[in-house]
């Protein structure tokens, strides 16, 4: 047995990263991957930290140079990849030793892989990993699920490699099974999100004010110095400034708009929609990236449908307009996402710490933002008939927000601007602000054609509508 305090399989972009950190905090790394070649290639070029790697041919070789009990994280592409390298580690292992899926499993998946390995002594953690390649190198935000006293051997190391805020690791055990990867998955949602309402607010002032990147940039720059402060805004600032080195144009207006998606974004929507939930934005936003697929078909509607003739009327928008828009339809994008985790916990008995959460999402993810400082402080602080767009702060915000919101989804609207997430954001946050709807008349008609029964509301339910066939 060696001495190496951890395993990790997988010398991808992100596997190396992660072995690189883990090296430069102290812990000696056992590696290996699948094409063998890899594994010398990565050791000779990591430097000083060449002598904290312990290169592993085969994982036999790797199983032998771990302590007991051992921790192997496994870092390869989500779905039979993980599965294909599980079966060939968990024969090798002993009781009580530990693999740790660090990659973006589905969580149900992660569910029956922790089952299976539980029949056989074997621990399992599905561990989010969250801040792409910069992150696993520098400091990740770390969601994990799994048995806690698993975790409780591989915390000192998930600790010091994670990114920290103001000294906090942003690193956290958040429940049993499937909870890491289920909160990593809710966060890349949200970062869909995110991401769609930035794209919104550059769509109307690059269509609808034929404003130019580089001004776009500069008002994003000045946006990340206030309540927007984020990562996303921040990096969306600097891609806007920048230039295409081969023809010296604006480097977005050399790209394609045509998005892709790996699947997280789509996960969410469908465990929304399984757990009777709304995560509208984020739907929205997977809308959008899938459309943006459809690049051909859109040439041919421009053409087919004859553009978007603007209709007269549309109120004129400050960049104040934007900036308020987007501040509102984030925090209803992050809320409906709260929503969605704590309709998971439930649901599969997690007890997910939302003020948690929203602490170790301030640094080192993608999604990273001065707003989740107040958002964890929201949570912890308890939200009221557990929605954060009713705490204290934050209702304040919508309140004073939301006309802004109004005027520029009316704007869009009249122009033929798309934005699904803002059109999503403001009317669930309509759908909240009124007591009473209209699926008085859902259940009329449901009991008109089906006989499902609706209750009154002078009391009592399974009562029928004097509309009796025949
Ligand atoms: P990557 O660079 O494409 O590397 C993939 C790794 O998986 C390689 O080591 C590859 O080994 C291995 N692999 C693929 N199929 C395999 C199989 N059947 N059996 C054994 N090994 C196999 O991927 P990555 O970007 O590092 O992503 C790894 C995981 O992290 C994914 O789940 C990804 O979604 C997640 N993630 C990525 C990011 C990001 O920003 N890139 C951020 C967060 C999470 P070979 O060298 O032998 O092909």
């Amino acid at each position: 047995m060696g001495n190496a305090r951890i395993g990790l399989v997988g010398l991808g972009v992100m596997g190396r990263n992660l072995a690189l950190n883990i090296a430069e905090n102290g812990f000696d790394v056992a590696v290996h991957n699948r094409s063998t070649e890899k594994i010398a290639e990565f050791v000779s070029n990591a430097g000083d930290l060449a002598n904290r790697l312990v290169p592993s041919e085969t994982p036999q070789d790797l199983v032998n140079a771990i302590s007991s009990p051992r921790a192997i994280i496994i870092m390869v592409q989500a779905g039979g990849p993980v599965d294909a390298t599980i079966e060939i580690l968990a024969p090798l292992l002993d009781k009580g030793d530990m693999i740790i899926d660090a990659g973006n499993a589905n969580f149900h998946d992660t569910r029956r892989r922790e089952a299976a390995l539980r029949e056989q002594g074997l621990s399992f953690i599905g561990m989010g990993v969250s801040g792409g390649e910069e992150g696993a190198r520098f400091g990740p935000s770390v969601m994990v699920g799994g048995k806690g006293e698993s975790y409780a051997v591989i915390r000192d190391i998930v600790e010091a490699i994670s990114a920290k805020y103001q000294g906090d690791p942003c690193a956290a055990h958040l429940g049993a099974d499937g909870a890491g990867h289920f909160v990593k998955t809710v966060h890349n949602g949200i970062e869909y999100a995110d991401m769609q309402m930035i794209a919104e607010v550059y769509g109307i002032l690059r269509d609808m004010q034929g404003r130019t990147p580089a001004d776009i940039g500069a008002l994003f720059e000045h946006w990340n110095t206030g309540p927007l402060q984020s990562y996303l805004v921040e990096i969306s600032a600097r891609v806007l400034g920048a230039s295409d080195p081969e023809t010296g144009r604006p480097m977005v207006d050399v790209i394609v708009d045509r998005a892709g998606q790996k699947g997280t974004g789509r996960w969410t929507v469908i465990e929304a929609l399984t757990l009777g939930q709304s995560a509208s934005t984020i739907e929205a936003a997977v809308a959008a990236r899938s459309w943006s697929a459809a690049k051909d078909t859109r040439i041919a509607g421009e053409a087919i449908l004859a553009g978007s003739a603007p209709v007269a009327g549309a109120p004129a928008l400050a960049d104040d307009d934007l900036q308020a828009a987007l501040l509102a339809a984030k925090i209803i994008a992050y809320a409906q996402g709260f929503t969605l985790l704590q309709a998971a916990s439930e649901e599969y008995d997690w007890s997910l710490d939302m003020g948690r959460i929203a602490e170790i999402w301030r640094e080192g993810c993608i999604i990273r933002s001065a707003m989740l400082n107040d958002m964890a402080a929201a949570a912890r602080a308890g939200l009221p008939h557990g929605q954060l767009i009713f705490a204290p702060g934050f209702k304040d915000t919508l309140i004073k927000s939301t006309p802004a919101l109004r005027r520029v989804v009316a704007a869009a609207v009249l122009n033929g601007q798309p934005v699904p997430a803002f059109s999503a954001a403001l009317a669930y946050y309509d759908t909240m602000q009124r007591g009473r709807g209209t699926t008085d008349i859902i259940q009329a008609q449901r009991d008109f054609f089906g006989a499902h029964g609706f209750e009154r509301v002078d009391g009592g339910s399974d009562h029928h509508g004097p509309w009796a066939m025949g």
